[in-house]
């Protein structure tokens, strides 16, 4: 053991009730200003080894006079003249309010200890610093005189361990020798004791070998749970013969309650064992009980179960229907089959919501716009529309409004304003997901003499919900299709009309529940798949995507906010500037909606979550300590031993000291956090010029239930017979498209200089392949006419497209470009991927007026008639038309 070096100063930092023992290791969490301080000044700020002294404090009440000090006073000011600093000491407990009695009684005698380990953490959200360090007692020593420094204390010491010379005079002591053979014997036992309990071999025994006893003697009673008055006497034992003696006592008595302990695991495990019997017999005795019939467990279930049927208002007819249904349960025994089933039953008419409605309160449409606005920007018509609907409910409860259905690609709100309409009414909300829906029975349920039969989504979720008059919104109500198990929508039509939903009909339930007291509201993708029928019953509200301007102020306004506040951080920790934001939106996500934008900024956040929770930079003393050789460290530190220090405040609040922690701990995202939690951007302006660098390569506009999106169109050739192929995920539609484009190429080949004078078929010997790439979206519509045609075009005339240009519309075989839908969805997506031109059939014209203005300000929109239109705006410098041929 090397011989440590004393400072004739120590800071002091104060351990209550609570001694550290030369040789022990100990982590303590500092947390109080003043230890804080300590630690940064004293141990992280000084790049070389720190020392601090290691002090026992003890409670007031706990204090007797003898060997304790006030501070200010040495323990033996007298003999030795000191002068005591109490003015200071006494100033800071004024400071503190304390009164007198609460004077902390400083023992005089501590260790000196280092650190072996430090961290530095801030907490969120207060952003308090905290550290974590690990000590190693060292020595001991006395104080001579206490003073403050700044808000901790700082202690004259006297060593008090003999020094390394002192040491091998003492050890020369028969007496001692005898003392310190009789010790090791005993501490031999107790770690032959424990290494067969925990059958760690031969790793403490190399301690016995290697340390001086003296220092074991502290080691082992420092990992002994003793009281603090058996510390503190230890600490006193500065003579080595008591101290040897007393660590022989302690470790003997450890042995003899492990022994004791022993005993007592023994006779528990008897004990147990003995239960086990018992909890087995009973299982028995149960199920002989049953054997017997005598089942009075169920008898109470089932009283239970008609006490709940009762209170559950049931309508007459349903409850004579229950009652006899539950006089049929009575007769059965619980084994017999259908008596699961109809018990089921019977807790679903219990459990339903015949009568329990949720208060309506009058109606504040006031509030309800306010809270419209809070918790969504823009959609100024939707929400207009929506206080409308609120206004005619608030005159007429009864009336039979529209169905609102909210129509839009994904991540747009359309779930949030429907649950936002329930928060307006104060009615509780409940989602019925019908995407993939193609049963009637998922609507209407199972009748019950199928096995495992269950009632349909409305009733569910209505027992769900729990009150009759709940908002409910029908998802995805575009996703539902019919197949050969029945048609869903006229299950969903009988759901939505107010003549018949008074007396809905569940197959399961098999007896009428009214559905008319609850609020329908739909969503859906796109209005086309809904069935007609349906859709004459519900008033369509479209939310079209947002423009990249929309989205940053609902980033900056809404989803921000609460995507820290999910992650439990605040601005003070975590911000996200409006530059970064629009980043994310350009480069990382390409959406109608918000919602990956919304996943984009949840990821930023987990990150920094993460960050924040282990702010603490981990360093290691790599100079003067050896790093700990054998795995001593690891079996002194067991169990994680992590001492919660309470240390005596002293001029508490000191607000510099935190917030100056805290203003340092805020982390900004920028562009390198960015690629660091999102990865590299996913899309770049480049990416259309780079994709129509080759002839052959056209971008159109499409309509998906994702919105509109921007779609390249590939055209190759290659010798064959003059066969067509077309690949991508297409539907019927476009093959016909495809065809029709190739046809009209053909016929016009001279036309277009695309073929030579002599050569009048242009797929001689050649096969042309037109792909759709970009994803398993599947496509469909006529939209791609004029794609396809200019794809062609640019393949055989070996030119490349405009890559700032995108175009949709239809074609006849003539040449004529028709109007299509979705202008809106199709120029918003042009315009996210930064496409400057698009070219619409002219008869779209008035579907502009709806796209907003500032986006076709910055765009050029160029109308067509026919296809040769659209073939001059898409090239460079237009395109060459023979209209006259002269063949
Ligand atoms: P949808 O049902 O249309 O797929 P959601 O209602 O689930 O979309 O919306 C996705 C997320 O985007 C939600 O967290 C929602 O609050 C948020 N959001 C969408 N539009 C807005 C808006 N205009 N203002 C504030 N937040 C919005």
């Amino acid at each position: 053991m090397e011989e440590v070096e004393l400072p004739s100063r120590l800071a002091i930092l104060p351990f209550r009730n609570k001694v550290l023992l030369p040789g022990a290791i100990i982590r303590i969490r500092c947390t109080s200003p003043s230890s804080v301080k300590l630690v940064e000044q004293e141990l992280w700020q000084k790049e070389d080894k720190g020392l601090i002294g290691v002090l026992p404090v003890r409670d007031a009440e706990a204090a007797t006079v003898g060997s304790l000090i006030a501070p200010g006073m040495g323990s033996d000011s007298e003999e030795r003249g000191l002068k005591g600093s109490a003015d200071a000491v006494g100033d800071s407990q004024k400071q503190d309010g304390k009164n007198p009695q609460e004077l902390i009684h400083w023992h005089n005698r501590g260790v000196a200890a280092r650190a072996l380990q430090l961290s530095r953490g801030v907490e969120k959200p207060s952003g308090r610093v905290t550290y974590i360090v690990v000590l190693e007692g060292l020595c001991r020593f006395s104080v001579q005189e206490l003073s403050a420094r700044g808000t901790y204390y700082v202690a004259r010491i006297n060593r008090l361990d003999l020094t390394k010379s002192e040491l091998e005079q003492a050890e020369q002591d028969q007496d001692l020798i005898l003392l310190s053979r009789q010790f090791k014997a005993a501490a031999m036992e107790l770690i032959s004791i424990l290494e067969q309990k925990q059958k760690t071999a031969g790793r403490t025994k190399v301690l016995l070998e290697t340390v001086p006893v003296h220092r074991l003697a502290d080691i082992f009673v420092a990992s002994f749970e003793i009281s603090f008055e058996e510390q503190l006497s230890m600490l006193d034992s500065v003579d080595l013969k008591v101290r040897i003696t007393k660590a022989t006592e302690l470790v003997d008595r450890h042995l003899q309650s492990i022994r004791v302990a022993e005993k007592i695991t023994q006779k528990v495990e008897g004990q147990l064992s003995k239960s086990q019997k018992e909890f087995l017999l009973r299982q028995q005795m149960r199920a002989i009980k049953e054997e017997l019939g005598d089942n009075d467990d169920d008898e109470d279930d089932l009283a239970a179960l008609e006490r709940k049927m009762q209170s559950a208002g049931m309508p007459p007819n349903v409850w004579k229907h229950a009652q006899r249904e539950l006089r049929r349960l009575r007769k059965m025994q619980p084994q017999q089959p259908g008596y699961s089933s109809s018990r089921g039953y019977l807790e679903l008419l219990a459990d339903l919501p015949w009568q329990n409605v949720s208060e309506e309160p009058e109606l504040d449409l006031k509030a309800a716009k306010e809270s419209l606005d809070r918790d969504h920007y823009g959609l100024v018509k939707v929400k207009q529309r929506i206080i409308e609907y609120l206004a005619v409910r608030k005159l007429k409860p009864d009336a039979r409004g529209p169905i609102l259905c909210f129509v839009g690609p994904p991540g747009v709100g359309k779930t949030s304003l429907a649950s936002s309409i329930a928060t307006a009414l104060n009615r509780k909300f409940v989602r019925i997901s019908l995407g993939g829906v193609k049963d009637e029975a998922d609507i209407r349920g199972h009748r019950r003499t199928y096995i495992g039969s269950m009632p349909g989504r409305l009733i569910d979720g209505l027992k769900r919900v729990a009150v009759s008059n709940p908002v409910m919104l029908l998802d995805e109500i575009d996703k539902t299709g019919s197949d050969v198990r029945g048609d869903p929508a006229s299950a969903l039509l009988e759901v939505l009309d107010p003549e018949q939903n008074k007396t809905f009909n569940d197959h399961y339930l098999n007896v009428p529940f009214d559905l008319s007291k609850i609020i329908f509201v739909a969503t859906a993708n796109r209005v086309q798949p809904i069935p007609p029928p349906l859709l004459d019953r519900m008033e369509v509200i479209e939310l079209p995507g947002y423009t990249p301007e929309e989205k940053l102020k609902i980033a900056m306004k809404h989803l921000i906010p609460r995507v820290l506040e999910q992650h439990g951080l605040s601005s003070e920790f975590l911000q996200i500037p409006e530059d970064m934001v629009k980043i994310i939106i350009q480069r990382y996500t390409r959406e109608a909606g918000v919602r990956n934008l919304e996943r984009n900024l949840s990821a930023l956040a987990r990150a920094a979550a993460v960050m924040v929770a282990e702010q603490d930079c981990n360093i290691q003393f790599s100079k003067d300590v050896q790093p700990m050789t054998t795995s001593l460290l690891d079996s002194r530190l067991a169990d994680g031993a992590e001492v919660e220090m309470e240390v005596i405040p002293m001029n508490d609040n000191r607000p510099e000291i935190s917030n100056a922690f805290a203003s340092a701990s805020v982390l900004v995202v920028d562009e390198s956090m960015l690629e660091k939690v999102l990865g590299p951007p996913r899309y770049d302006d480049s990416e259309t010029a780079e994709r129509v660098a080759t002839p052959g390569v056209s971008v159109g506009l499409v309509w998906t239930s994702f919105g509109g999106e921007v779609q390249f169109v590939e055209a190759t050739a290659m010798v064959g017979k003059g066969d067509l192929h077309l690949t991508g995920q297409l539907g019927d539609v476009i093959k016909e498209s495809a065809q029709i484009a190739l046809t009209w190429v053909r016929a016009r080949a001279a036309n277009l200089k695309l073929s030579t004078a002599g050569e009048i078929n242009i797929l001689e010997n050649q096969d042309i392949h037109i792909h759709f790439p970009a994803g398993a979206v599947p496509k469909d519509g006529p939209s791609a006419g004029v794609t396809l045609v200019t794809s062609l075009v640019s393949l055989f005339s070996q030119r490349k497209v405009r890559a700032d240009t995108a175009m949709t519309g239809e074609m006849t075989l003539r040449g004529l470009v028709l109007p299509v839908g979705g202008i809106k969805d199709k120029v918003l997506a042009a315009h996210r991927y930064g496409i400057k031109r698009v070219i619409l059939p002219e008869r779209n014209l008035k579907d502009l007026t709806e796209i907003p203005s500032q986006i076709l300000s910055s765009m050029e929109i160029l109308l067509v008639k026919r296809i040769e239109d659209v073939l001059e705006h898409a090239f460079e410098g237009g395109f060459p038309w023979r209209r006259h041929s002269k063949l």
